[in-house]
């Protein structure tokens, strides 16, 4: 019998799931279950360690009622049944929130579990997701050794000044700071570095994270220096629905002279702006690319804007640039989005080689760009996987 580890990234409406052999190589299943508490409910969908589509009839019917407590246990039953063989010994989660203090992966005990729980408040759309997965695979596996990953570990490198608000002291004590997400991605990235990029790894980088949610992070040697994303996953750059930053006094107008409330505001913040909001449309960036409505086109020159001016303003955080590094869904696969960022740092000496750019190579910079420009797939999963083989095995 093999020893697998499984690693969950539990969302508001979606389970991401894998199954590890060897952490160091490709998971012997990937898979999601999307459309939770939405729609026509869950879709359970997976590929195998070739890539291959996990048949149909192979995948339990869901019931489109079911909450995260109902699917984590019939997602394990499916997966010991699936890969007969083998055995989970160990699980790895993605936790939104780990606070001030916690710069690594962690054990999972009753003390982490209360010390997260207090984390609530800092991020209550994702954080008791996370949390409640942790605890339904305790119920269905008692004793099974868990690690909690977290989003906002990679930025503890950070001096005290890029984590800081502008505000009253009392409320940076009270830990109203700038943590900063999309940590897991990083660090992947900042592993892969090296054999990219040699020696300059351990220069001034900008890895940008362009996903339905999208941050840049400045690093160097390989260490998070700043970030957009600041005391919520809302802040920085325009993202999928999010607005990104955006002037404090608009949401004080909004309350007092629209008579929104605070859940009001949440909601146009978090689901109803960014790239969707603007094109009135999608934000699919796929479906804006082949769109011919101004509004699209609008949308998609406003994120690459947005996101070129966030990147100048962090090269400024690290005072210099050596490469900038795209990822996530966006960032691997827009041609059209790197160009437009791309042509708008060329006085900070970036220029692209555009048959590279559009077959989305590995290295899409001119020989004659001063900064190394980069594509690489992150793999946030994998970072889990190894995290809670370290800390479990021995
Ligand atoms: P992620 O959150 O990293 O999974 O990224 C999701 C986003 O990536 C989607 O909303 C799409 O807008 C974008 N995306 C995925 N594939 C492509 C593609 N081939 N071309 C352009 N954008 C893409």
């Amino acid at each position: 019998m093999s020893d697998t580890v499984l690693v969950l990234n539990v969302g508001s409406s979606s389970i991401k799931f894998a199954l590890y052999g060897d952490p160091a190589a490709r998971p012997l299943l990937r898979g999601k279950i999307a459309g939770i508490g939405i729609g026509a409910g869950p879709v359970l969908s997976a590929r195998d360690e070739a890539g291959n589509v996990v048949p149909a009839d192979e995948i339990p019917a869901q019931d489109p009622a079911a909450g995260h407590d109902a699917l984590i246990p019939s997602l394990l039953t499916w997966l010991a049944g699936y890969q007969r063989g083998t055995r989970i010994v160990a699980a790895g989660h993605r936790v939104v929130h780990g606070g001030r203090d916690l710069a690594g992966p962690q054990m999972v005990s009753d003390a982490l579990l209360a010390e997260l729980d207090a984390l609530v408040p800092l991020a209550p759309l994702h954080q008791p997701h996370n949390l409640a997965a942790i605890r339904a695979v305790s119920a269905f596996m008692p004793g099974l050794p868990q690690v909690a990953c977290f989003d906002t570990s990679f930025h503890r490198t950070q001096d005290r000044l890029a984590q800081l608000f502008a505000l009253p002291r009392a409320l940076t004590d009270a830990g109203i700071i700038r943590y900063g997400f999309h940590g897991l991605s990083y660090e992947y990235v900042a592993s892969a570095l090296p054999v990219h990029l040699g020696g300059r790894a351990e220069g001034r980088v900008l890895v940008a994270h362009l996903g339905n949610g999208a941050s840049v992070c400045a690093m160097r040697a390989r260490q998070s220096v700043a970030t957009s994303m600041g005391f919520t996953a809302l802040d920085g750059l325009m993202m999928g629905r999010r607005c990104g930053a955006i002037d404090p006094g608009v949401l004080l107008h909004l309350m007092e002279g629209h008579g929104m409330t605070a859940a009001e505001v949440a909601h146009l913040l978090y689901e109803e702006s960014g790239l969707f909001g603007v094109s009135g449309l999608t934000n699919d960036v796929r479906v804006l690319e082949a769109s011919t409505a101004p509004e699209a086109q609008e949308a998609l020159a406003l994120f690459a804007y947005r996101a070129a001016c966030e990147m100048a303003s962090l090269a400024a955080a690290m005072e210099g640039l050596d490469a900038i590094v795209f990822t996530a869904g966006i960032g691997e696969n827009s041609a059209l989005v790197r160009d437009a960022i791309c042509a708008r740092l060329g006085w900070l000496g970036v220029a692209l080689n555009k048959d590279a750019n559009a077959a989305n190579a590995a290295r899409i910079s001119a020989a004659s760009s001063r900064v190394d420009v980069l594509v690489l797939p992150t793999d946030e999963e994998g970072v889990i996987a190894r995290a809670t083989r370290a800390l479990t095995s021995g």
